[in-house]
């Protein structure tokens, strides 16, 4: 099953949010993020991962579907669905159209309830459920399923780790060590802009456990998910 961005460009995505729940280190509310999330320049062709059907192309007014901008969504042969939100535009495709695995369907953007260009990406089994009709069991999967080598990509800014052996590899406890200064930068910048936002109050807690070098990657990830507050 191909990934919906083509290998050449992937240099510049970078995977900005994890499929699900997340939890706010202070209000410890929980959310669930029913997809991806992968930060990627406007205009980046999406692609079909699969030869398939489209059955949505539409802009979200309100309903189930609130905050995706415009979406598209493929029915494929293999019985799944894919969500491709907060594209840049209406796609082309036309309801029913046929489309085959490799196709440019639509092109990313940052419509919808977005705070930077990205897309935002659903992988369903069984059927095709929103979040607001879902009642016992969802039919959103962890997309990273079907691609588990590209766990790699959340580990860009940690050159400590050796993620290109696969996700197997990937060790949520590891302690976190920056090795080039812009990394570092980045966290501190990411504890101030939380911490303008009111969205951290245990500012001190935080540093501590990177200066401490207790930081864990798993912590980290967290982090990473509420500095990018995205749907
Ligand atoms: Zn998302």
């Amino acid at each position: 099953m191909l990934f919906p961005i083509e290998k050449q460009n992937l240099s510049k995505c970078k995977f900005s949010s994890a499929f699900g729940e997340r939890v706010h280190p202070i209000t410890k509310k929980k959310d669930m993020h029913r997809g991806i999330d992968i930060a990627v320049p406007q205009g980046t062709p999406l692609v079909a991962i699969e030869d398939g059907e489209i059955t949505i192309n539409k802009v979200n007014n309100g309903g189930p579907t609130v905050g995706f901008g415009y979406y598209l969504v493929i029915k494929y042969k293999n019985g799944l669905h894919s969500v491709y939100a907060h594209l840049r535009e209406l796609s082309k495709q036309k309801i029913g159209s046929k489309v085959t695995k490799g196709q440019i369907v639509a092109y990313s953007g940052n419509t919808g309830s977005s705070t930077g260009p990205h897309l935002h990406f659903e992988i369903h089994e069984g059927g095709l459920l929103f979040k607001s009709q879902v009642k016992n069991k969802d039919t959103a999967v962890d997309p990273l399923k079907y691609y588990p080598q590209l766990k790699g990509m959340l580990g860009k800014y940690l050159t400590n780790i050796n993620f290109d052996k696969g996700a197997d590899n990937m060790p949520d406890n590891q302690i976190v060590e920056f090795k080039e200064k812009w990394q570092e930068n980045l966290f501190y910048d990411t504890i101030e802009n939380l911490k303008k936002k009111g969205a951290l109050l245990n500012t001190e807690e935080w540093l501590n456990k990177y200066k401490n070098k207790k930081l864990t990657v798993s912590e980290l990830g967290l982090l990473a998910l509420v500095m990018a507050d995205r749907d």
